[in-house]
């Protein structure tokens, strides 16, 4: 591939100016379903109502759902780019996940659902979650960690983590969760950076079939840090004395040896609302790991109404999100949300394609899920596999597929919309949000139509708007950047030890926060998100949203993934290459790469053409899916990736 060394395009567009084309083709919308609309949980156009009447009333009614010790004297407290949420409430997580359920009829209902990536099963009601919590709790009591303590969780997604989380949040400590597929370096820098005092891991991991050793990365990145006082290390086969797993000095203890049985109570530490309750390290697709911090009161408040709002959780349902605790979609839709709600979550360790790309629908069926929360690049593997296989299965209960973390593709869309939720007449919607703000900001209800290849509307409560450069409102159907022009209080209130850094979100444009994406609103104000605008594209003046090229892409019958970049040209400014994984039994060839090129021709201009198309058999993809175009322009460019430790493989 040819490069030139003309210097980049300017990463912010010019004031005033429509900063990115869209190129989006309206798809049909998928009607609403009556049936599902009627038992909505919400009704979008009152509660949107209600929440631009007076927002800070709104947020105070959901807060006042959850337990609280202290009453707060102050909804929010706003100083941009600063803001407090619920000031001078006193509460505890935990009380409100799983106290007020086991002094409730849901004492003994079933909590967590798991199933081991080698099939193995577990069930744990509210009651056994709240006793064997506070056993942990009382451990990291004896090892003296305390409020504001930060302790590092390296586990796979077996329960013991859950209740690891859990634990932390009981006594006031911070978790941080680490996912269990990153490297020593990786597992050494946030350990470092959050200045944890206790690293608490497992002995293994399996992935697809095969044990992975995760103490010898915990040995590895604590040998030389004295800040390190505990390790606790969770056997999930090993015995004591076996060889597999060595205890290699007296800061290590085994999990089970320092619980005491009887030690089932543990009172809650009462926290600041404010106070952090976990770190999450996010890279994701750009730059070096940052700690997003998010406060108890205000994350709370905010999952427990989406997972009841978005995501449609009722008491009698079981729900399913595929994702790992490791991200935030773990935390927020795994535990802290539906644990709220008092729901029953089913949790599965391993890959959704593995043993057999059976497995998921096999258990939906077995376990009678209604409710699931996956990614699209699932949902395009699913695909890639055929319909036949979801067509085996039972799946007459699943009424909700909720998708989110990356553009959901129209033909991935229609597809699950038929194939997955189309035996119970059910509906599958896209969601957009971020590490940064824990839960949905842009989505779609039961009680308004789908529209695929748009995310959907703003949540109650949520003021976006797409802008130009100036914060200047940016008309309907152009592209520009996605900003909030008002606080969540599930936004994230700093990134741990960087004041800079957490800054930035709200600099970029005064007065509002911006985490990076673009975006373009219809008339009807449903958002389609276009990208990140560092990967936004610059063609002859034109700026292209990666989204509507790669969409476009996955438009053609022999396209499994895509990914596009822009690389500099003296001419056009930047040129577009595409790499796309091909569905199975189509080849390589001219005449293939032609045929992609005359189908972007047609379906999104010239000016969206691609100068150059690269067959592959994978993209590089962080861990949680999501495609790392700056793996691909570095390796294009032949310069340094930076930080690449989320990286799949
Ligand atoms: P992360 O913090 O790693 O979860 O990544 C958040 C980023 O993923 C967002 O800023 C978007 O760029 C992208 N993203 C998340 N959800 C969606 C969605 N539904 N559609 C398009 N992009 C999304």
């Amino acid at each position: 591939m040819s490069v030139d060394d003309s210097p980049r395009p300017p990463e912010v567009p010019s004031p005033g100016a429509a900063p990115v084309d869209s190129l989006h083709n309206t798809e049909s919308a998928i009607p609403v379903r009556g049936w599902l609309a009627r038992q909505a949980t919400i009704q979008y156009e009152a509660e949107r109502a209600l929440a631009s009447e007076d927002l800070r009333a709104f947020w105070a009614e959901k807060a006042a759902e959850l337990q609280w010790a202290r009453p707060w004297a102050e909804v929010l407290a706003f100083d941009p780019p600063h803001h407090a949420w619920f000031v001078g409430g006193r509460l505890n997580a935990t009380v409100n996940c799983i106290d007020r359920h086991v002094y409730s009829d849901r004492r003994n209902k079933a909590a967590l659902l798991w199933v081991g990536e080698n099939g193995e099963e577990l069930a744990y009601t509210y009651n056994r979650l709240y006793r064997e919590m506070n056993r942990f709790a009382n451990v990291l009591k004896r090892l003296n960690v305390g409020v504001g303590d930060r302790v590092i969780i390296y586990m796979p997604l077996i329960p013991e983590a859950i209740i690891t989380m859990l634990a932390c949040a009981r006594i006031g400590a911070i978790h941080s969760v680490v996912y269990a597929g990153m490297g020593t370096q990786a597992l050494k820098t946030r350990i470092t950076d959050a200045g944890a005092r206790v690293v608490v891991c497992s002995d293994f991991t399996f992935r697809r079939g095969k044990k992975i050793p995760l103490k010898p990365a915990v040995d590895e990145a604590v040998r030389d840090l004295t800040t390190v006082d505990h390790v606790i290390v969770h056997r999930r086969g090993s015995r004591p004395g076996d060889a597999e797993v060595h205890f290699e000095s007296e800061r290590e203890h085994d999990w089970y040896d320092i619980q005491q049985p009887r030690e089932i109570h543990c009172p809650p530490e009462m926290v600041d609302a404010e106070h952090p309750l976990f770190i999450l390290y996010t890279s994701g697709t750009t730059g070096q790991p940052k700690g997003v911090v998010h406060a108890t009161g205000g994350y709370l408040t905010g999952v427990t109404y989406l997972a009841r709002a978005f995501f449609q959780i009722g008491e009698r349902d079981i729900y399913w999100s595929t994702s790992d605790i490791g991200w935030i979609v773990g935390h927020s839709f795994i535990v802290y949300g539906p644990l709220s709600l008092g729901a029953t979550v089913m949790v599965r360790e391993g890959a959704p394609d593995y043993p057999s790309p059976d497995v998921t629908w096999e258990l939906c069926e077995r376990f009678g899920v209604n409710l699931m929360f996956t990614a699209p690049t699932a949902v395009r593997m699913w695909m890639s596999h055929g319909r036949e296989i979801p067509s085996r299965y039972d799946l007459g209960r699943l009424r909700l597929l909720a998708c989110a973390g990356e553009p959901l593709n129209p033909e991935a869309h229609l597809w699950a919309q038929k194939n997955l939720v189309g035996q119970a007449n059910g509906l599958v919607v896209d969601n957009w949000w971020q590490t940064e703000i824990a839960g949905p900001v842009l989505g779609t209800l039961p009680t308004f139509e789908a529209r695929p290849g748009k995310v959907g509307r703003p949540m109650p409560g949520v003021e976006a708007a797409v802008v130009d450069s100036l914060g200047q409102s940016i008309p309907d159907n152009q592209g520009g950047l996605l900003v909030l022009r008002h606080p969540l209080p599930y936004m994230m209130r700093a990134i741990w030890n960087d004041p800079d850094r957490y800054e930035e979100y709200w600099k970029k444009i005064p007065g509002c926060y911006w985490a990076g994406d673009v975006a373009v609103r219809d008339t009807d104000g449903y958002y389609a998100v276009l990208g990140r605008a560092d990967d936004v594209l610059n063609v002859a003046g034109h700026r292209i949203g990666t989204a509507d090229v790669e969409g476009s892409l996955l438009r053609h019958p022999a396209v499994a993934e895509s990914a596009v970049i822009g690389i500099p040209d003296r001419i056009k400014g930047e040129t577009i290459v595409a790499f796309v994984v091909l569905r199975a039994g189509f080849e390589s060839g001219l005449g293939l790469k032609a045929s992609l090129k005359d189908h972007i021709r047609e379906d999104l201009g010239a000016i969206a053409t691609p100068s150059a198309i690269e067959v592959r058999a994978a993209l590089p993809k962080t861990r949680s899916g999501k495609i790392v175009r700056r793996a691909l322009k570095a390796e294009a460019l032949g310069q340094d990736p930076g930080d690449l430790s989320t990286l799949a493989d």
